[in-house]
């Protein structure tokens, strides 16, 4: 069956074609490095690994490309009061974020282009607007992207948002990267220097200056991917101004169509309200870890809401994380018992039809959680009768892999069991070797203090968090 994705261009869920199958070009608007990434940031990356996972396991070859905005209004503000320099600045939360999505095991793209290292295909981009008469200089040395000219050109500025150009107050120019969704402004390409940027311009035709957030995008995907791709991504806040804008100088520019797909995620919202560090309900991913949850928890938790609803992330649903992760967790780990013991492998279990099933269906996520555990249900159920062999157990564990290549929240692996803990369960083995039972039932006691259990298998001790 094919997959199906909802393009907010066509505001319809579609076939998904790409442009040249089996390759798959496919850009996700990255992190702005001013301060560590919040929940809400977290949700759409991993929404958009999903998606990385997703088109991988249908066999298309994906080139995954995410910026790096390492230049805007914030991380200026951020420089100057921190008083040290850019590269310093942004490099301490750019190294964070990926360390970040490493917790979250989140695949990494194949290319993660900064701003700052693409001001010459930012310059020649703007140029060329300029000379198609799309963009014009204004008398401060900013370039400005004209909405009037384009659209005089037949283009359609409002692709991705109807936008009644009537009621909305039109003709106005922003210098702001963030400016008003009821205005149709014509936005900077290329801001001119000013006082308070210090250090931080470049030199271009245009005079001293740095580029705008949204040609940072248009620059960098074609560069990259070329100028017509097959998917874009973001969160749902990006549609207007920001992917309007990139469509609009990337279209303007080159005279083709820039994005077939465009996916959008929608919104996290903390407790049912906005996150805000106001409000005290603001988390980056490292409160939560401080917490004591762990990066495997918190990405269960943001997969299990399908990406066009807004989630509402609360701590209660991520302690029910746990508890749906000991299910999975155990009967993987019965499973790979009842495997050990011969290793041949039959047929596919039905469980990666299913769930491909679901996904298929714009990434119905809620379905494909359905699928895993009614396969955890009967597998258990299975387990228990001592009807499976050890070939479909063997099975079975090659078609949870292959459905986890997607989910990506793994098994828990003797990673996870902390240092101390099996050391004792070592101290226990080499008590009962030297036939010490008593040393032996002292290390349980203390293990069950801890809040581990020990339980001796056919393959030897094993540990089990209480
Ligand atoms: P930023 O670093 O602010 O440019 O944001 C990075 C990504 O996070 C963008 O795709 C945003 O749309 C997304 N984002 C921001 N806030 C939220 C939120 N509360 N829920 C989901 N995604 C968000
Ligand atoms: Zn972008």
């Amino acid at each position: 069956m094919g997959l199906k994705l909802f393009n907010t261009l066509s505001r319809s869920v579609q076939e998904f074609a790409p442009l040249a199958p089996p390759k798959v070009g496919m850009y996700c608007c990255g992190p702005t490095v001013y301060d560590f990434a919040h929940i809400g940031n977290w949700r759409t990356f991993v929404f958009s690994d999903l998606v990385r996972r997703y088109l991988e396991f249908k066999d298309f070859r994906v080139t995954h490309v995410m910026n790096i905005t390492d230049v805007e209004d914030k991380i200026i503000r951020g420089v100057r009061e921190a008083k040290t320099t850019l590269r310093e600045f942004t490099g301490q939360y750019e190294t964070a974020f990926f360390a970040d999505m490493k917790t979250l095991n989140c695949l990494e793209p194949h290319h993660k282009p900064r701003a700052t290292e693409h001001i010459a295909e930012i310059i020649s981009l703007i140029e060329k607007l300029v000379a198609r008469g799309i963009a014009y200089e204004a008398a401060d040395g900013s370039v400005y992207f004209s909405i009037e000219k384009y659209r005089g050109c037949g283009c359609n500025y409002g692709q991705l948002l109807k936008l009644n150009f009537d009621e909305m107050r039109a003709g106005e120019r922003v210098k702001s990267d963030e400016y008003a969704k009821e205005s149709v402004a014509d936005f900077a390409l290329w801001k001119a220097r000013a006082p308070e940027d210090g250090d931080i311009f470049w030199p271009s035709p245009f005079g001293e200056g740095r580029p705008g957030w949204h040609i940072e995008c248009s620059a960098m995907s074609m560069k990259v991917l070329g100028e017509s791709f097959d998917v874009h991504l973001g969160g749902e806040d990006l549609i207007f101004p920001h992917h309007e804008d990139e469509i609009a100088q990337s279209e303007g520019a080159t005279g083709k169509p820039f994005v077939k797909y465009w996916l959008h995620g929608a919104h996290l919202l903390v407790e049912g309200k906005k996150m805000s560090k106001s409000l005290g309900n603001f988390f980056t991913l490292r409160d939560l870890l401080a917490k004591g949850f762990t990066g495997r928890e918190i990405r269960y938790s943001l997969l299990t809401a399908h990406y066009r609803e807004t989630f509402n992330f609360t701590l209660e649903g991520l302690q029910g994380a746990k508890t749906a992760l000991a299910r999975i967790d155990e009967c993987v780990g019965k499973l790979r018992e009842v495997a050990g013991r011969d290793g041949q492998q039959v047929g596919p279990a039905n469980l990666v039809s299913r769930f491909s099933a679901a996904l298929d269906d714009d990434l119905n996520i809620s379905a494909a959680w359905g699928v895993v555990f009614e396969w955890v249900r009967e597998t258990n159920k299975r387990i228990a009768e001592n009807s499976l062999s050890s070939s479909e157990a063997a099975a079975a564990l090659d078609a949870w892999e292959k459905v986890d290549s997607v989910l990506g929240i793994g098994t828990k692996s003797e990673a996870e069991i902390p240092a101390e803990i099996l050391a004792l369960a070592e101290a226990r083995t080499a008590a009962k070797k030297a036939k010490d039972f008593k040393c032996a039932d002292a290390i349980r006691d203390e293990l069950k203090a801890k809040g581990w259990v020990i339980e001796d298998t056919p393959k030897g001790p094993k540990l089990k968090k209480i």
